[in-house]
């Protein structure tokens, strides 16, 4: 077993890291049309900084400009970031295309 720390599931399931959960997905990338974007902005609203520690996927991180950047490469579609800025309406939220985006690996 290649398990540490925190999980969820039936009593005595392996203990798996969500990490290792995410790693078991595979993506297939819309090359140069990505579904989520952030809307040009000098200084992120506290919504969109958080979700340089909010989404699962790590899609979101700071530049050096301190201006919030996705990479949604990786992207679970689990609604975070659209729900988190529906009121600033920094972040343009769309499901991929048919046959892109994220394929759920449950083995
Ligand atoms: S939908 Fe979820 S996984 Fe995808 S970019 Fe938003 S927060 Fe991250």
């Amino acid at each position: 077993m290649n398990t540490t720390e925190v999980g969820a599931g039936a009593p005595g399931a392996p203990i798996v890291k969500v990490e290792e959960r995410l790693f078991q997905n595979r993506y297939l990338v819309d090359a140069g049309r990505p579904h989520i974007r952030i809307k040009p902005h000098t200084e992120p609203s506290k919504a969109l900084m958080a979700l340089t520690h909010l989404c699962p996927a790590g899609c979101y991180s700071q530049n050096d400009k301190g201006q919030v950047e996705a990479v949604v490469d990786g992207c679970v579609e689990c609604g975070t970031c659209r729900v988190l800025t529906a009121k600033t309406g920094e972040v343009e939220w769309n499901y991929p295309r048919g046959g892109f985006g994220v394929l759920f690996k449950f083995g």
